[in-house]
């Protein structure tokens, strides 16, 4: 069912079934259904939350978070773990920013003593991306990052430890930490690409200068160790049935085999004490943005994601249990508008302040205790892309960075810098383009739906290198991850692994199919929504000048819905090396 036959569908519901809040209305008005008293100013309800609202993800109070958090933890902590260690191990938080189900933390604890967590806020962070020299990390996601060691922090004082947090590099920190503490053990989060794989080679190279002690018999030197721990992905690096270097190019094919001979691990059951913390003079303070040298950005429209376990633990009960959108997940998330089309969980996926685990163990539960259908399945089915992902930047290392991809074609790309700008800022001329950017620009997120269009448009209609929409992406989405953002931007591209893909995304179409009431372009770009609704998405002279033609299709709304999308193959030129 696409979204189009389902809103058509739910447009026959009754005013009262469209007032009272049943899971339908929330299908069909995700932004409506939550809209406040500061809108009934405007005569047109229409209008009205199509501008104004700006929806926090989740949409729970403090109280009611704390209520869900406490009620997790209490499952998922255990007070029956011995610890058997001695002395002192760190953990080194990277992406795994959250207690429940993290390994890391779990291995420290048991190991030792007395756990050190450490978060360090690298400077490189803050930087340039690698081709084009954008910020590295925009204003949102820092802060966004910012609200995760937060959170972070809270719920481990609230365990009896704490967060010490060190601005600098890793490499730098971390040894000298084990040494001033006599670490035996820094555990840490594996990871899978260059840039912090460079790290975890310079951290490790700093702990064999740490001497702990000489042994007497041989003088042989004791220095800490690193103990890398995989904690990304759904399923275990270890259980997939492939090497590395096996792992099919088709997802399917991935899939399938992962599907059939794989179990998901259960999460990991953290102590319910964490104590006792070391003596630490100064734990350090979060940073704001402008420490950070960016300039805090306000979201003024569209969703604010709130960064942190405690968010993150209250967006899987608010989307599954308390709006009981699960069950209808398939048929909404090729949506664009509002927080309910989708779970939003990625934001949280990708500072690991939600384990893709955890999200496993609460779909089973949805389904034993509410409903089994596609919908639920296909969760999983999704969270398995992103671990595909994670997969193949092991196997192909850093041709996921490269122009060509892992397949290594050469096109013909342009770097033309006024058209670029003009796809960044939203100012193409097309709605759908347009709006999409600006939301991107706004909030730091943008739907799957939205995300596969605008590549699509940069690549294939502008011609454009595909690594200028990557890394603008690197720069503003708060789920940013290099795996599932070059592995869908090569795949978008036509350069990724997966070489039976053609992915053309008629403009058109796609308005016609995921917007036909033109809903979402004129919530994101306000000058259309005096128009009627159909030409929103198709606004000809009424909108600004479209900077470059289509390769296929009209943007005509009339004749794009049975326009055929011919000679997609030839859309490029393509030499082979
Ligand atoms: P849902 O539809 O609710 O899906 C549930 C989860 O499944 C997501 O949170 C995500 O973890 C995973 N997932 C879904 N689709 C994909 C996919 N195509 N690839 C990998 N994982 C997926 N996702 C990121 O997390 N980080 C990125 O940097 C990123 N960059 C992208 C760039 C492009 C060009 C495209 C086309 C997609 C990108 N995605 C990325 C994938 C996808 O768009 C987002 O994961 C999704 O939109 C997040 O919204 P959600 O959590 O509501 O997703």
């Amino acid at each position: 069912m696409t979204m189009a036959h389902l809103r058509n569908s739910l447009s026959y519901l009754s005013l009262k079934e469209l007032t009272s809040p049943s899971k339908h209305t929330l299908i069909l008005f995700p932004f409506r259904s939550q809209i406040t008293s500061s809108t009934s100013r405007n005569s047109n309800p229409d209008q009205l939350c199509l501008h104004k609202m700006v929806h926090q993800v989740p949409g729970l109070d403090s109280k009611e978070t704390s209520s869900i958090v406490e009620q997790i933890f209490d499952k998922y902590t255990s007070k029956n773990v011995k610890r058997n260690g001695k002395g002192i191990a760190i953990v080194w938080f990277r992406n795994d920013l959250r207690v429940l189900d993290n390994e890391a933390l779990y291995k420290a604890w048991i190991s030792s003593e007395m756990v050190l967590p450490v978060y360090c806020v690298d400077p490189r962070l803050f930087n340039a991306t690698y081709n084009f020299g954008f910020p590295k990390t925009g204003a949102s996601r820092a802060q966004f990052l910012m609200e995760c060691l937060a959170d972070l922090r809270k719920n481990l004082m609230n365990r009896g430890l704490n967060l010490l947090i060190q601005h600098g590099e890793p490499e730098e920190i971390i040894p000298s930490l084990a040494k001033s503490f006599g670490a035996h053990t820094v555990y840490a989060q594996k990871e899978t690409c260059s840039e912090e794989l460079n790290v975890e080679r310079l951290v490790r190279k700093g702990l064999q200068q740490v001497v702990l002690s000489v042994q007497s018999k041989d003088s042989s030197r004791i220095c800490p160790k690193l103990q890398l721990i995989w904690g990304t992905t759904l399923y275990h690096l270890d259980d997939i049935p492939f090497s590395p270097s096996t792992i099919p190019d088709v997802y399917t094919q991935f899939r399938k085999a992962v599907e059939a001979k794989c179990t998901v691990r259960g999460c990991i059951r953290v102590p319910t004490s964490l104590g006792p913390a070391p003596s630490v003079g100064d734990w350090g303070c979060v940073p704001s943005t402008e420490q950070l040298g960016l300039q805090s950005q306000k979201v003024s429209r569209g969703m604010k994601f709130m960064g942190g376990e405690s968010a993150a633990v209250g967006r899987v009960h608010e989307y599954f249990w308390k709006k009981d959108l699960l069950r209808v997940y398939k048929e909404t998330r090729n949506g664009m508008l509002g927080p309910d089309y989708s779970t939003k969980f990625s934001p949280w996926l990708a500072s690991g302040s939600l384990s893709p685990r955890y999200i496993y163990e609460e779909v089973k539960r949805y389904e034993r205790e509410r409903h089994a259908n596609d919908s639920t399945y296909w969760v999983l089915f999704e969270l398995i892309w992103r671990d595909y992902f994670r997969f193949i930047s092991v196997k192909y290392g850093n041709s996921i960075f490269h122009l060509g991809g892992p397949r290594k074609l050469e096109y013909k790309w342009s770097q033309d810098q006024k058209l670029f700008e003009s796809w960044r800022d939203g100012c193409t001329g097309y709605p759908l383009i347009d709006a999409n950017m600006k939301e991107l620009s706004a909030t730091g997120f943008m739907s799957n739906r939205g995300r596969q269009i605008v590549c699509s448009f940069l690549v294939r209609d502008m011609g454009i290198d595909w690594r200028m929409g990557a890394e603008w992406f690197e720069t503003l989405l708060l789920d940013y991850d290099p795996c599932s953002n070059y592995g869908n931007w090569t795949y978008g591209a036509g350069v990724g692994n997966d070489p039976r893909e053609d992915r053309y995304f008629s403009i058109p179409k796609q308005a016609q199919t995921y917007d036909p009431e033109g809903e979402y372009v004129a919530y994101w770009l306000p000058e259309l929504q005096a128009l009627p609704k159909e030409k929103r998405n198709f606004p000809g002279k009424s909108y600004i000048e479209q900077v470059v033609p289509l390769k296929h299709g009209k943007m005509n709304s009339q004749t794009s819905q049975n326009t055929p999308l011919t000679g997609r193959r030839n859309n490029f030129r393509v030499n082979r090396r």
